[in-house]
């Protein structure tokens, strides 16, 4: 059984209670995963981005967290 990889952009700024999830990107494979999240992060300037695992091709099943990068870089900057 193969398994699919779903990243997922996160927009978040903890002053305005801010934590929405932006854009969906379906992966062709795990393989360089630090990489290919960090190119989705930059584009969207994500300062979260979640990677969900799922046993089927169209991602409508059961959605599993498999990893989670953070992005300071990224973060809001209306604190500063
Ligand atoms: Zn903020």
């Amino acid at each position: 059984m193969s398994n699919y990889f779903l990243a997922v952009t996160y927009d978040i700024c903890v002053h305005n209670d801010l934590f929405e999830d932006m854009n969906e990107y379906p992966l062709e494979s795990a393989a360089n995963l630090v990489d290919q999240v960090r190119k989705f992060a930059k584009q969207d300037v994500a300062p979260l981005v979640k990677v969900f695992e799922s046993t089927s091709s169209d991602f409508t099943g059961e959605l599993k967290l498999y990893k989670e990068f953070r992005f300071k870089d990224y973060e809001c900057k209306c604190a500063k």
